[in-house]
């Protein structure tokens, strides 16, 4: 869904590759197609506005890291304030301290609210709940039959009007009073949550709202659900703020999210209308649904696999002094590169974690899995234990190891020459490669 913002965001951070420092024009450009971006993907005008004053003003304020560059800061900041829109932490749902929880649905026809129902009992069911769905949209002619096909789906009962007779209780084709004799059902019945899917309309009209009202008002519902398709673009966030008047909600789920439109109303409901999105529904199958995490979709989104926790664990491990000091020296300032900078490297790297880990959280690493579990982390003991057996002017200026010099390093950390030549070599490459990258473009 969001592949479009994705690939744009990505050429934004791109263009920022190898800048030691960014101006003031840096940041704007990068603002400016932030903007486009998030418009091209749909987001809401106001939100779009928002997103783009705080990235701009923290750009401008950040603190300059040891561990990171101004591109991954600017990464670091756009996924903060994704996060954000997308409603902070994942809100989870409140149960009733005494009773069966009351779970609304409202929202309109299409919305996918039917369905959602049974994979909302689905989902409580395998959290150890035991559900009861109840059938109040007696204006769709099918609706009652298709929960109760879902119902059977997903091995949860269904409350559902007899036509003429709701299990009993008359209720004259009125959904308020099947609400209201669905939670006395579920007490009895011991069922410890009820949810209540309410009748939708293709648009928002006063009655619509007056049921929502009237069903809410007579079971207090614990929580209220807003359902919206994340398809319908920008009607999503109208729909949200109609009903938010109308009816009241405490969450929003998101459904038909594995479709392939711009996404930009998942992106904007949060923010609009203040409510959280709690669920969100990816699929036709019933277990196409979990709850929705703001950071997992906004890493999502950046196509980051795990990248910013290892940002954050390199923030908390990294040396800022040393790691500057290695920087300037590769970049020409400072000095020259020495082995022990090499070595002083490794072991920061290390910190992190083991080479395997660190590898695999990068993004696009997947494909390298087998290779990465054959890395031996023993490999970077070694090359210490041979750096440690040279004298302080070797690790300075390790020109100056030849052949006899090589047989005495050798000799001290209990490796071959060739394993020393070997080193020394790699030494080398690996400055050349890292004083290139240093002095222009890389990430
Ligand atoms: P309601 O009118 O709000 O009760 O909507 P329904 O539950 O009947 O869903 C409308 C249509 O959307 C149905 O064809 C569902 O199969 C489909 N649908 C619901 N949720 C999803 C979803 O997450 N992804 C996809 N692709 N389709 C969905």
């Amino acid at each position: 869904m969001f592949a479009t913002l994705s690939d744009r965001l990505a050429d934004t951070f791109k263009n920022l590759r190898g800048k030691g420092r960014l101006s003031e024009a840096d940041i704007d450009a990068t603002a400016r197609e932030i903007r486009i971006a998030l418009l091209e993907a749909d987001v809401a005008l106001p939100v779009v506005k928002e997103f783009v004053a705080a990235v701009k003003e923290r750009a401008r304020g950040e603190e300059v890291s040891g561990a990171l560059n101004p591109a991954q800061q600017v990464v670091k900041i756009v996924n903060d304030e994704l996060v954000t829109i997308l409603g902070g932490e994942t809100r989870r749902l409140r149960y009733a301290k005494t009773g069966p929880t009351v779970i609304m649905l409202a929202g309109l026809q299409g919305a996918g609210k039917t369905t959602l129902a049974a994979k909302l009992a689905l989902w409580l069911k395998e959290q150890g709940k035991s559900p009861l769905l109840v059938a109040c949209d007696l204006q769709r002619p099918n609706a009652v039959n298709q929960l109760q096909v879902n119902g059977e789906r997903v091995g949860v009962p269904v409350f559902a009007p007899e036509p003429g007779n709701a299990g009993g209780i008359e209720h004259g084709g009125d959904p308020v009073q099947v609400a209201r004799a669905s939670v006395e059902e579920a007490k009895r019945t011991l069922h410890d949550v009820v949810i209540v899917d309410t009748a939708g309309r293709l648009g928002v009209d006063a009655e619509l709202m007056q049921q929502a009202s009237d069903i809410r008002d007579a079971v207090q519902p614990d929580e209220v659900l807003f359902v919206v398709d994340a398809m319908i673009g920008q009607d999503a966030v109208s729909t949200a703020q109609a009903f938010l008047d109308g009816v009241g909600y405490d969450g929003v789920v998101l459904t038909k999210l594995d479709g392939d439109a711009r996404g930009g109303a998942a992106l904007s409901i949060a923010s609009i209308t203040g409510k959280p999105v709690m669920f969100a529904s990816n699929g036709e199958k019933m277990g196409d649904f979990d709850l929705f995490h703001p950071d997992r979709m906004a890493s999502r989104i950046l196509d980051m696999g795990d990248m910013l926790t290892l940002i954050e664990q390199a923030e908390k491990t990294f040396d800022a002094e040393q790691a500057l000091k290695a920087a300037e020296k590769l970049s020409g300032k400072g000095g020259e590169f020495t082995l022990d900078d090499f070595l002083e490297q490794m072991q920061q790297v290390r910190k992190l974690g083991s080479m395997s880990k660190i590898m695999g959280m990068l993004p696009g690493m997947g494909q390298f899995r087998d290779q990465l579990e054959n890395f031996d982390d023993r490999e970077i003991d070694r090359i210490q234990a041979i750096i440690y057996s040279m004298t302080p002017a070797e690790r300075n200026d390790p020109k100056m190891i030849d052949g006899s010099r090589r047989q005495r390093i050798a000799r001290g950390c209990g490796r071959t020459v060739s394993d020393v030549k070997d080193l020394v070599e790699r030494f080398f490459e690996a400055r050349k490669m890292m004083t290139q990258l240093a002095r222009g473009g890389g990430m």
